[in-house]
């Protein structure tokens, strides 16, 4: 498939300095649009969404959802995973359950991450990052290996990985209390790159919140 090179903005012999120079332009140009935003946005945050996602250049949470710098609270890691004991995603979540009002988890189809998951390749160190996505393999294992044709096996996983993210918050006895107290709503959702189209993931979570909702 050829690639349409002028769709894209960084060129080919783009260097550092022309990110610097892309940062001035566009800037200026959301200055002209909207004045207020920047002096506004130097006072001080408060956005509503936290955005869970993959690291993949496909998936820039505030350009898919169209909306600007201030808006969205943003964790991405390789393949969107939420170990429990992950200090770096539980922080992010803290803050989430004491500011914000939407949680979103996001996937997406063509996952590298997911799809070294699926195969059995030693990758080194991100074996153990990978070891969460295999753990959801693991446990669908039946329903996986019964899909034939390899895209939509990824995309399935993508999605019950995607399920597996929610249930990780949702067992997160501060989320819980936040949902009960202050009407927290968390959500999965998987990002078709090929459409650039968000569609729902029910979770169909078991997970009511009475084990993991402490006093
Ligand atoms: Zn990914």
């Amino acid at each position: 498939m050829s690639t349409d090179a002028s769709l894209f903005r960084f060129p080919q012999d783009g260097t550092f300095q022309t990110l610097l120079e892309r940062n001035r332009t566009w800037a200026q140009r959301l200055s002209a649009l909207r004045p207020t935003l920047f002096p506004t946005l130097g006072a001080g945050q408060s956005p509503q969404v936290l955005w869970i996602g993959c690291s993949d250049s496909r998936v820039p949470a505030t350009s898919i959802l169209d909306l600007l710098p201030g808006e969205v609270f943003v964790h991405r890691n390789i393949a969107n995973v939420l170990p429990p004991n992950d200090l770096s995603s539980l922080s992010v979540i803290q803050y989430a359950v004491e500011v914000l009002k939407i949680i979103i988890v996001c996937g997406h189809t063509a996952c590298g991450g997911v799809n070294a998951a699926l195969a059995n390749q030693q990758l080194g160190l991100l074996d153990t990052w990978l070891k969460n996505i295999r753990d959801v393999r693991q446990a669908h294992l039946e329903e996986l290996e019964a899909i034939e044709d390899p895209v939509a096996r990824s995309t399935r996983l993508a999605e019950l990985n995607v399920c597996a993210g929610v249930d990780s918050l949702l067992k997160n006895s501060n989320v819980q209390h936040a949902i009960t107290e202050r009407g927290l709503e968390v959500h999965g959702v998987l990002l078709d790159v090929g459409s650039g189209l968000l569609r729902e993931v029910k979770t169909d979570s078991k997970i009511q919140g009475s084990v993991y909702k402490l006093k």
